[in-house]
């Protein structure tokens, strides 16, 4: 299915500055991004944002794109994760232009640290970690200069290099940048460059026992790729003045420059890696592709679209001023999409049983059911229709209340796109549980309109008995039950604000026939109740499915207030 393209993304601040130096030849014409992940967990929707804006940028203006592993950090990175980062990005829909590592550049990131030591910008500190805290400053106080600071350079070159010979524990040396220990900035009070860590790496192994700081290997991994525009969420602001200080000294001829936007905050999650990591350690949710998680894989899971992500990217902008979006705002922007292309369906999510007492015994009739109401070419196809059929148990109560026009003793209802039926009995257990209803159908009513033009006010899905397959369907809410978790107001943990809601599971729901052979990931609209697809976990004869999100559009309805 071609999807239709979504709205065109607007120029943001970003695109502008791109467009202005295109117009002024800056960067020799050229455009070059790239999408730095931290090989350290799956990725998010928030990273959906930057990889939309990235590859968004590069693509519309005839750039490039790389994806680089910003893998500095050999403790909490896994090649799972590199795989899964690939994975997502290739789902979202971008293309990268190379597959790069900033591990790749270790020895020049380590001849660029020989040269800031040999040019005296950079030196080996011998102090340890509590002593440079203690030195540092505060944001009122300038900090102090480390008695190694001005050691003979000599003397610098030597001990960087037997740090990386492994001559010395963790912790014991760290070659700092030599700038100004009274700046504001406090990233500019001599920042740490390299750091020993007796540690594997994914791809280096033991080659290295010292790794870069990612203030230090990101500047020059983007010089090193000749990256134009190094766009980055606005924590980095101010280490912007460390990047162009290290590009400025080491980067010759064109240089990239880093731009900051305000990253994507979402209500009823936590975005922090961390804190999804311990989600998954801890077994609060069953793995990182959870449909409740907020990582790409778990709303993959859940049915998201690519195409929705996008389009929920698109909408959100990109601009400099922090704010939180409405996790509405994104299930708006699947909803839309699968209304459009999701093929309706009937199932029954808990059913009741219902006979039509007038019905023939071991009639079984075809009724034809509209495909999709949204796409003309979606034809209709045959539903069973039988004397016995299960109906959903809320749309029956014996003692209705005023505005209840669903089904009750004597009244009528449309079965969609069958016939009206009436409910003449009510037959319940020992205990009192309605087990049964005992109906009427008119023959005249056939395809769903009466030939007197009675009217009633429901229509109701069904599906037949004799004919339904049994499915699992698991539905899914808000992973927290306040907005913000990770702020908690009360100051507890983000994990004392879990939804013990968020996940409920149907075992006996009873969907129409032509679903037996659905598809992993295939996307439907069980009429009346929302969007759903087939989970993995599905096996033949045990299909189970996923609730994407209810139909129920509370952002439009928020929408509609504000207008
Ligand atoms: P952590 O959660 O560990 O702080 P991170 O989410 O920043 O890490 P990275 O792997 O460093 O993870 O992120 C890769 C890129 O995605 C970075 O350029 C980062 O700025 C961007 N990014 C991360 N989170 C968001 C977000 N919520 N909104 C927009 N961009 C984001
Ligand atoms: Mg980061």
């Amino acid at each position: 299915m071609n999807p239709e393209p979504g709205p065109p993304a607007p120029v943001d601040f970003i695109r502008a500055i791109v467009d202005d130096d295109l117009a002024k030849g800056t960067h020799h014409g050229r455009v070059a991004t790239r999408f730095p992940p931290e090989p350290n967990g799956y990725l998010h929707i928030g990273h959906a944002k930057s990889i939309c804006l990235n590859f968004g940028v590069a693509e519309e203006r005839h750039g490039i794109c790389n994806l680089r592993f910003d893998d500095t950090n050999p403790a909490k990175e896994d090649v799972e994760y590199v795989d899964s980062i690939k994975e997502d990005v290739r789902w979202l829909g971008f293309t990268w232009s190379a597959e790069l590592y900033a591990s790749d550049y270790f020895e020049r990131l380590y001849q660029f640290a020989v040269t800031l030591i040999t040019r005296d910008l950079a030196y080996v500190d011998s102090l340890n970690a509590d002593e440079i805290r203690a030195h540092r400053g505060t944001l009122t106080e300038p900090g102090r200069n480390s008695p190694y600071r001005d050691r003979p350079i000599a003397e610098s070159l030597d001990l960087f290099a037997r740090m990386r010979a492994g001559e010395f524990p963790d912790g014991a040396h760290v070659l700092r940048a030599k700038i100004d220990m009274a700046s504001p900035n406090i990233n500019m009070r001599d920042p740490a460059l390299y750091r020993i860590r007796h540690a594997s790496h994914h791809r280096t192994g033991d080659a290295w026992c010292i790794y870069p700081m990612y203030d230090y290997a990101h500047p020059l991994s983007d010089a090193i790729e000749k990256i134009t525009h190094s766009i980055c969420t606005l924590e980095f602001e101010d280490h912007r003045p460390l990047y162009d200080w290290l590009v400025d000294n080491l980067i010759e001829g064109d240089k990239p420059h880093q731009y900051e936007f305000a990253r994507l905050n979402l209500n009823y999650t936590v975005m922090s890696k961390r804190k999804l990591l311990q989600l998954v350690q801890q077994g609060h949710v069953a793995d990182w592709n959870d449909p409740r998680m907020p990582t790409i894989s778990g709303l993959r899971r859940r049915g998201y679209t690519p195409e929705s992500i996008r389009d929920f990217c698109a909408r959100i902008g990109v601009a400099k001023k922090e704010n939180v979006i409405d996790v509405a705002q994104l299930e708006h922007s699947i909803r839309e999409d699968l209304n459009k292309r999701a093929p309706r369906v009937m199932a029954v999510l808990r059913p009741l049983k219902v006979v039509l007492t007038n019905y023939p015994e071991r009639q079984v009739e075809e009724v034809d059911v509209i495909n999709n109401p949204e796409d003309p070419n979606a034809g209709t196809r045959k539903v069973p229709f039988s004397r016995v059929l299960y109906i959903e148990r809320d749309d029956f109560m014996e003692e209705p209340p005023k505005k209840f026009f669903r089904l009750s003793p004597g009244k009528e209802v449309r079965l969609r796109c069958a016939y009206f039926i009436t409910c003449t009995d009510v037959l319940k257990d020992a205990a009192g549980h309605i087990v049964e209803l005992r109906c009427t159908y008119d023959p005249a009513t056939r395809g769903g309109d009466s030939p007197d033009g009675r009217k009633v006010k429901a229509t109701l899905h069904w599906v037949s008995a004799a004919h339904a397959v049994p499915v699992e369907v698991r539905l899914y809410d808000r992973l927290f039950s306040v907005e913000d978790p990770e702020n908690a107001p009360d100051g507890k943990s983000f994990l004392d604000h879990m939804n013990p809601k968020s996940l409920e599971v149907l075992r006996a729901c009873q969907a129409e026939p032509s679903l037996a052979g659905a598809a992993i990931a295939a996307r439907f609209q069980f009429e009346r109740l929302g969007y759903f697809c087939v989970d993995p976990d599905s096996r033949p004869g045990a299909l189970v499915f996923n609730r994407t999100v209810s139909l129920r559009d509370t952002w439009a309805r928020i929408a509609q207030q504000q207008r």
